[in-house]
């Protein structure tokens, strides 16, 4: 179905017809290329001082990042539980075993405290754990600072999936860069699009050397066919990047306007009592890809399912906060550690509309809407 407000659409206003045609006229649109090359660079410009390569979805990165990490059959891997099946997945897919970690409730992200628990804890019962899965939340940095002196500590890598935090920072650092390896997601609704699309990053550049090697189904460089190891179909096309390349070029733009979105809604919900935010901490930049709210319905009157339908009516796309995986049935015989934040987040959340080109005036109806529930309640 097609709203008439979207959840998040992407938005197509600068170079991607431009680079798209030339791609075409090129008849270049293998996982080779110009674009392939200039989007590498661009995003590594962005991030500073790290090294990318340019893959055909985020899930990909991750499983490749995995792959890098060394995660193999019977390791357990930390994962924050708050997320989308695709920060744990690929754990799976190496036949090794996601712990899943609950929340706090300021940023929504794994917290720092139950980590460093967790991983005590996974010790003591003679395993320690491959990595940490660490996830930025609606583009909400995490923790930094407090999760990477845990992972320091006991010397466990970070895997950062910043798939919703392109152009969120942390400190004025980009959200990826924090960890041994950091992946971002370009997929239809994320804050910029490729069609399908997501990179792995390091600033170390035999990781990314290999990640490229692995992703072209670790072809040898010969003239012939040659392969010393099992690789991936896993890296970007020409066509996909060119219109990966026109976003990037408007990733500040759409992250100015995105948080515009947010505070707007934030104005707008002021005096609406039972309604909350994620915290942004001095600290953190978020690019708010989504601006998620909770309700607390003993105040509000109203759930979040209710809204979620009467702003359907109209038209309106709305969306649950990611189900907890430790919830999911596919992984409720994993090992969870927490009590019920990311839980009772779920109960209560909603995302909002939260287009880079989202008007105001659609914000107003939104808040209208929300507004005549509140009444109607009492
Ligand atoms: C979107 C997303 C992914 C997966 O990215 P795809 O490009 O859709 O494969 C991974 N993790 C999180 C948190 C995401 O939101």
């Amino acid at each position: 179905m097609a709203y008439r407000i979207p959840l998040s659409f992407p938005v197509f206003e600068g170079n991607e017809n431009h680079y798209t045609g030339e791609v075409l006229a090129s008849g270049n649109l293998a996982t080779y290329g110009s674009f392939i090359d200039k989007f590498e660079k661009k995003l590594a410009r962005k991030i500073k001082s790290h090294q990318a390569v340019a893959l055909n979805s985020g899930t990909s990165a991750l499983h490749l990042a995995m792959v890098l990490l060394g995660i193999g059959p019977g390791d357990e891997v930390i994962c924050q539980s708050f997320t989308f099946c695709a920060s744990a997945n690929p754990i799976v897919y190496l036949g090794a075993k996601p712990i899943f970690v609950d929340s706090e409730t300021d940023t929504w992200n794994i917290s720092p405290e139950l980590l460093e628990d967790v991983i005590l804890t996974r010790i003591a019962s003679g395993k320690k754990p491959k990595a940490i899965v660490l996830v930025h939340l609606f583009g909400m940095p995490a923790k930094i600072k407090e999760i990477m002196e845990v992972a320091l500590k006991y010397q466990i890598p970070v895997l950062e999936d910043a798939a919703e935090a392109v152009g969120s920072k942390y400190e004025g650092n980009s959200c990826g860069t924090f960890g041994k390896i950091g992946i971002f997601s370009f997929n239809g609704n994320k804050i910029i699009t490729s069609g399908g699309g997501g990179a792995l990053i390091s600033n170390e550049t035999s990781i990314v050397q290999k990640a490229a090697h692995l992703s072209t189904q670790a072809r040898e460089d010969l003239p012939y066919y040659q392969h010393l190891e099992i690789g991936y179909n896993y890296k970007m096309n020409n066509l996909t990047a060119a219109i990966g390349l026109a976003q990037l070029e408007k990733l500040d733009e759409f992250v100015r306007r995105r948080r515009k979105i947010n505070q707007i809604y934030r104005e707008m919900f002021s005096n609406f009592p039972g309604i909350s935010f994620q915290d942004e901490s001095n600290e953190s930049y978020s690019n708010y890809w989504l601006t998620a709210i909770l309700i607390d319905e003993k105040v509000t009157g109203f759930s979040n399912d209710k809204l979620r339908l009467t702003l359907l009516k109209k038209g309106i796309e709305t969306r649950f906060l990611w189900k907890p995986l430790h919830l999911q049935p596919v992984f409720k015989e994993l090992p969870f550690y927490g009590g019920n934040v990311a839980e009772s987040m779920f109960l209560k959340g909603l995302c909002l509309p939260s287009s880079s080109n989202l008007s105001f005036d659609q914000q107003e109806e939104i808040a209208s809407l929300i507004e005549k529930d509140i009444l109607k309640s009492f």
